[in-house]
């Protein structure tokens, strides 16, 4: 069994220092997805593991039109704030509350949340040799094996491994940015282009540079008079992983969908914005052959195996029951 050095920063620009230094070494935040891939699956090696638990990334704050949530707030601390309900974002709080079990949303971070690992079986077993993620070049097991968990839209032959966040769903629905910061500085990227789609690299999954620290999430304040939820459909009502998950926000105005955010979980290589579903409802009636014509915009074009193809009628069922949700419209 090969040794881990343990080090715990003291303030984030040691933290950065320290990772920088050294390809072999990772951030360790809650530890719920870093501690199981490397000591339980064994899929992932870091010499060293710098602990970032304690730095003073944690709580909430309202900037302007901007909630900030720091990147070390746990899921738990997030979804009992009462500023998220205040600010009518009360589907990052059904997102989070949908995920994981209590005691993990209690060790859980959001920064960590962001950067969990696909729960591809495939990816998972140190067994399989055949996993690009894992072992570029290696191919894809699960395009040939079973699958089911898998991702039917950003995925082709070299990779069909979902992002399983719930979290990202909602905050890419409402276009949330990420703050980062690496030994050059500070920057900001859209959650919608921190997520790299596999294509022929799909160990490469984000955006982030080795030692870039995520120091804090942006959420935009929607709108007054925005209605909105998180859907996930899974196996067993809770602690389970989505098979589709939805998050929706809508303006209607007379009748007429002004403004409309989708997104999609459970179905994406990385968590989806479903953007052509949204030029199908900005401006058209609220009706069910509206949020139909939404769904097909967004399925023209999966990838299924077969393991997977019940994903394409599901999702359109989940986008047309959201929709129905939302907007208060009868099935
Ligand atoms: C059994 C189980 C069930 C789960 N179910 C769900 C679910 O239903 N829905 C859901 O959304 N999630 C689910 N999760 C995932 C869970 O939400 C994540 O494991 C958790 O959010 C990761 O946060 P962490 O603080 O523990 O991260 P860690 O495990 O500490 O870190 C995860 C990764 O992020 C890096 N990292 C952490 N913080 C930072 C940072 N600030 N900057 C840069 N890098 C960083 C680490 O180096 C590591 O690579 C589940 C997890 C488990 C184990």
């Amino acid at each position: 069994m090969s040794t881990v050095e343990y080090l715990r920063a003291g303030d984030v620009t040691e933290a950065i220092a320290l990772v920088s230094a050294d390809p072999d070494a990772a951030y360790l935040a809650g530890g719920t997805t870093q501690l199981d891939l490397m000591l339980k699956d064994g899929v992932v090696e870091a010499g060293t593991l710098v602990d970032i638990g304690h730095l003073p990334l944690r709580g909430t704050e309202i900037l302007g039109d901007t909630l900030r949530i720091g990147a070390l707030t746990t899921m738990a601390e997030l979804a009992a704030d009462p500023v998220v309900v205040d600010q009518r974002l009360s589907l990052v709080r059904d997102a989070l509350l949908a995920g994981a079990s209590p005691q993990l949303r209690n060790m859980a971070t959001i920064g960590g949340n962001l950067l969990q690992r696909t729960r591809c079986r495939y990816f998972r077993d140190r067994l399989v040799p055949s996993c690009n993620k894992r072992s570029p070049g290696s191919g894809c097991a699960a395009v040939h094996g079973p699958a089911r968990m898998h991702a039917i839209l950003g995925a082709d032959r070299n990779c069909i491994a979902l992002h399983a966040s719930d979290l990202c769903v909602a905050l890419v629905a409402l276009d949330a940015k990420v703050g980062i910061q690496g030994p050059d500085g500070q920057r900001s990227v859209a959650l919608t282009e921190f997520y790299v789609l596999p294509g022929n690299s799909p160990d490469v999954e984000n955006v982030l540079r080795h030692g870039e620290l995520i120091t804090h999430v942006d959420v935009p304040l929607p709108t007054a008079g925005i209605r909105s939820e998180y859907l996930k459909v899974r196996d067993r009502a809770s602690y389970e992983f989505a098979l589709i998950s939805a998050a929706a926000a809508l303006v209607i105005e007379d009748g007429v969908i002004a403004d409309a955010r989708l997104a999609l979980g459970g179905v994406g290589t990385v968590p989806w914005r479903a953007r052509e579903a949204e030029e199908v409802l900005e401006g058209a009636p609220a009706n069910n052959r509206t949020f139909r014509a939404a769904a097909e915009a967004v399925l023209r074009d999966p990838y299924t195996v077969p393991g997977t193809e019940f994903k394409v009628e599901l999702a359109r069922r989940t986008i047309v029951r959201i929709l129905q949700n939302v907007s208060g419209v009868q099935s």
